[in-house]
């Protein structure tokens, strides 16, 4: 990845700027409840862009009609020097033995729904792959038929805050 100071919550708005239509024909919405003014974080901002589209699209795709997404920054207080980015959904769900299996390259829960969905199972396997490069891993929680959350943490870039450039 090429490291540089990013702004976390430009990046998010920018993500769910080029996503709402779609969430909107969906009849979902999406919502951001930053708990931090700004987190800047030190990463890869097009890889980071790609991780918060996948795992957006995936929210959309699925989830529910009238369901929702949200989007959340946290910084926690016994682990300061990282961001936690987290993407829940009021969605399907992931059932407990499929969970591990997720992140797999070309692994699709149920192929007749996600056939109707489009997609080829590569998503979730770049966005591991791009944390794993980062250091970082995707953390998936999920309960079936309510909903899904994932999350992830990022190296802050505080100290470095004089030299933003998004
Ligand atoms: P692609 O992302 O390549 O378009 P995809 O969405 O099927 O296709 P992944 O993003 O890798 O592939 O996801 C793999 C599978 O995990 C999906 O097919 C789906 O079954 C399940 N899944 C992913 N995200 C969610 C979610 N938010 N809620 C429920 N199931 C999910
Ligand atoms: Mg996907």
């Amino acid at each position: 990845p090429e490291l540089q100071i990013i702004a976390l919550n430009n990046i998010i708005n920018d993500v769910i700027d080029s996503l709402n239509y779609k969430a909107e024909q969906a009849q979902i919405t999406i919502r951001f409840q930053p708990k931090e003014v700004n987190s800047f974080a030190f990463a890869d901002r097009n890889q980071i862009r790609q991780v918060l589209i996948n795992l957006v699209e995936n929210a959309i795709k699925y989830n529910k009609p009238e369901g929702r997404i949200y989007i959340g920054t946290t910084i926690e207080k016994s682990d300061p020097e990282h961001v936690l980015v987290s993407v829940k959904d009021t969605g399907i769900g992931i059932e407990p033995e499929n969970l591990k299996r997720v992140t797999e390259r070309f692994y699709r829960v149920d192929k007749s729904r996600s056939r109707d969905q489009g997609g080829t199972g590569l998503g979730l396997a770049i966005v591991k792959h791009i944390l794993e490069s980062h250091n970082s891993q995707l953390q998936i929680k999920s309960k079936p038929g309510s909903g899904s959350q994932f999350s992830f943490k990022l190296k802050l870039a505080d100290h470095y805050s004089d030299h933003i450039s998004a």
